[in-house]
């Protein structure tokens, strides 16, 4: 057997393609155009590339681009008052703050210096709760990606085991959030659980989020399950992920590649939070 590939290039095109539909319309029907507000600070080379990618297609969708280039010295006062203004700014729907930030500067606070209904990367403590209490709310933009991937390729959430490898705010948990939403059975993984191959060969859907190359192989999949790979490394080979590709090729039903499987999804879901917010501040607004 040979697993079904999951096309997220192809996925994420059809959801930016949505979202370009969504911000015509809303123009179309006398709304402002949505504005993304990227804040970046300092100088890591790695930020610069997902910033630079993230603006040019809030610009492609047809929306705002509202940037903010902070030194790496700056204080924690000078960027709680930037993210103050964006806050207060009717042309910013969205407001992303590049991590990881410097070691000087209190991250948690500065994410949560965003409101709620702006923060279009879904890590602030009001939408993690929001999302915990299973309320509406903006939700991180990798795992609500993965839940696209999983939808659009007909994989039954309801009853199914999902065993997630990762507990980090961004990725792990927040998925672990959403299967349950979707009445999952839920299992989350982490580096002090003991015979993960064990847990992950119960799984249906396994979720692999735990940055180590190659951890997941054959041993821990269930023949036919899917399988979703969120790592990403680079070696002299190119990309690869947390799952060992061609090994569990062979066994699962449907895989996630690296590249182009969850990868591409991340950007298309920020998009389509910031329609999102833009929708949601319209209304409260009468337009
Ligand atoms: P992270 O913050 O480093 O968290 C990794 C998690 O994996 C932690 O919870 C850790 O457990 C767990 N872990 C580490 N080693 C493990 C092991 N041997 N067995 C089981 N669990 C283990 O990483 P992250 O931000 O979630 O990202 C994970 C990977 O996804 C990275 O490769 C990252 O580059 C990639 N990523 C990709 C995208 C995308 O758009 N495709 C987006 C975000 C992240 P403890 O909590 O016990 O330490």
């Amino acid at each position: 057997m040979s697993a079904e590939l999951i096309d997220g290039k192809a996925v994420a095109a059809r959801v930016r393609q949505e979202v370009s539909e969504g911000v015509a319309a809303l123009v179309a029907h006398g709304g402002r155009a949505p504005g993304l507000a990227t804040v970046l600070v300092g100088d890591d080379p790695a930020s610069e590339v997902y910033v630079r990618n993230k603006r040019r297609a809030c610009v492609a969708a047809g929306m705002v681009d509202f940037h903010q280039r902070l030194p790496a010295d700056v204080t924690q006062q000078q960027v709680e008052d930037v993210l103050d203004q964006l806050a207060e700014d009717p042309e910013v729907s969205g407001i992303l703050l590049q991590l990881p930030l410097p070691g000087h500067l209190d991250a948690g606070t500065l994410v949560d210096r965003i409101p709620p209904d702006k923060d279009v990367d879904g890590l602030t403590t009001g939408n993690v709760g929001r999302l915990a209490l299973s309320r509406p709310g903006l939700r991180p933009c990798t795992p609500a990606g993965i839940e696209r991937l999983l939808d659009e390729y007909g994989v039954g959430l309801a009853g199914a085991k999902a065993v997630v490898v990762g507990r980090s705010v961004l990725v792990g948990r927040p998925m672990a959030q959403l299967l349950l939403a979707r009445d999952a059975t839920v299992t989350l993984c982490h580096s002090r659980t003991k015979d993960l191959a064990a847990h992950a060969r119960e799984a249906d859907v396994l979720i692999v989020a735990a940055g180590v190359p190659g951890l997941v192989g054959p041993e821990a999949v269930r023949p036919g399950a899917t399988v979703i790979d969120v790592g990403i490394h680079r070696d002299e080979a190119g990309l690869r992920g947390d799952v060992r590709f061609s090994e569990v090729r062979a066994i699962a039903g449907l895989l996630t590649p690296v590249p182009g499987g969850v990868g591409p999804m991340t950007i298309a879901m920020l998009l389509a939070n910031t329609l999102r917010a833009a929708r949601d501040t319209g209304t409260r607004h009468g337009y």
